[in-house]
Order: structure tokens, then sequence, then C-alpha cells
């Protein structure tokens, strides 16, 4: 059964699949058309999802999961690639597109009794009419830190880095746990310091696969950098003439480094 009625007019359609995002030469990866313009849309219209809208138009998601789009000048890109070209609005529908995706391809059978999901239909939600069991899209908290001493960033190398990145320290956050919390002990068990003068900054969904990313400013307190050697490769302070490759500005990481390093030496707001 469709979950929306797809109008009969033209919205933007992104389209997943094998793991990848259609991008169009033209269009990019929301692709605006009437879905009789797509012939593949067409064949797997029940499945469409309204994920929002832009430009005040619908936009749909279409999981072809393991088929494959026919459309000329388009190719198949990968969610990080499609990402880091977009802009605000289209990043969220993008981050959300995908991880709406993702919910309702791993949300099929019921968790509780094993029987099949059924998906409900006014909000983005899967339920079992057998238990009742309701779920809804995960959503995984991971607090992200920028933490100066002086004129002086803490930038790591992690284990799950590409070759040569080092960023800031980063971690979900534990059941039962503040953010706060969270944060002060990842920067523990990660780099056994001490911080002080938690600021929150911003925060920023991330769908690999499916974290909200809450970002922190931090000052360094007190102790001497010990890195776990389980996440934590290296770790050390930089000035920001020594930084080695650091996040792109797309992502929440980037965007703190800059932030940090924009503040006056010494800003220390006790807590
Ligand atoms: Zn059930």
């Amino acid at each position: 059964m469709p979950l929306y009625t797809v109008p009969d007019k033209p919205a933007y359609w992104l389209i997943l699949s094998r793991n990848k995002v259609l991008r169009h030469e033209h269009h990019g990866t929301l692709i605006y058309a009437h879905h009789s313009e797509l012939s593949f849309v067409s064949t797997y219209i029940d499945e469409a999802v309204k994920v929002g809208e832009y430009h005040d138009t619908d936009c749909f998601v279409l999981d072809m999961q393991q088929q494959e789009p026919e459309l000329d000048d388009a190719e198949l890109i990968g969610l990080r690639e499609a990402m880091m070209a977009e802009h605000d609005s289209a990043y969220n529908i993008l981050a959300r597109a995908w991880q709406v995706a993702l919910f309702l391809r791993t949300h099929r059978y019921c968790g509780q009794c094993g029987s099949e999901m059924q998906r409900v239909d006014w909000e983005l939600a899967t339920v079992c009419h057998r238990c009742q069991h309701r779920c809804y899209p995960r959503i995984s908290p991971c607090i992200i830190v920028a933490i100066k001493k002086q004129n002086q960033l803490l930038l790591a190398k992690g284990r799950h880095h590409k070759q040569g990145m080092y960023s800031i320290l980063a971690g979900f956050v534990e059941s039962g746990e503040s953010l706060e919390q969270a944060v002060h002990r990842e920067v523990m068990e990660e780099v056994g310091i001490k911080i002080k003068s938690l600021r929150y900054f911003d925060s920023q969904p991330w769908p690999f696969p499916h974290s909200l990313m809450v970002g922190f400013l931090a000052e360094y307190d007190s102790g001497e950098i010990c890195v776990d050697g389980e996440e934590i490769l290296e770790a050390s302070w930089y000035k920001e003439n020594e930084f080695p490759l650091i996040p792109p500005e797309f992502s929440i990481a980037g965007r703190l480094i800059t932030a940090a390093m924009k503040e006056h030496d010494g800003v220390n707001t006790p807590r």
C-alpha cells in the first residue's frame, strides 16, 4: 500500500540504489521531475516516501535497493561525496532521506515477536499488528568537542580516520548519560585529560549511519595526554600553522575547528 499519494505534479526525487545516491549532471542529487518522466520511479511509486520539502516543493526518496535506475546523464555516487557538494537545506534533506531509507530497510520484521511490520501512514514509524511493537528511526547522539589550550588545539588520529587525517574528539553518548557527562567521559577515556568551560556550539545530523553530532567547545584544565591506543592512536596540541590534514568545513568537526581557532586566547568561562 502506498504510504503517500505522490502528487500529479513535478517534485524533487532522491534516488538511492546499491547504497549510493543518484546524481544527475544538471539536477544534482535532487532531481526535479514529474514522476512519469522517470520511468523507473513509476515502477516503484508505491515505495516512495516523502522526506520533506525543498524550495516549497515536495521531496521524495525512492530506495531501489539492489536495482539500478536508468537515467541519461546520471551516475551513482557515495553519500559522503553527495553531501559534500550540497548546501544546508539540500544537505538536511539528503541526510534525512538516507536515514529514512535505512530505517525502512532494517525494520521489515518485528524485533519483539518476529512478525512482518507495517508502515504507519500518518507518521514515520513501523508497527507490528500482532504485538503492537512500534519503531521509529533510530537517532544516535554523538558528542564532538574542540579542546583548546591557549592558542593550541587538541587533534587526534583515530583508528577509523582516513589516512593522515587528524580531528577533534568524538564519541557516542551512553544510556543514562547527559551530553556533558559524555564529553567529560570520552575526553578522559580517549586522551586522559580534564577539561573545563564546556560550551554548546551547534549540532549536525550525520547519516553514517544515523548519528546526531552535538558539538562543544572546551578549554584544557589538567592532566597529560595519554591516548587509549584503541580508538585514538595519537593525539597532540597543535598551533594553527602546524595543523595536519583536518576534516572539511561541511562537517561539524571542520566548523568547530575553525570556531575554536577564531576565539581569543584565554577565553575562559568557568563552569
Ligand atoms: Zn511484534
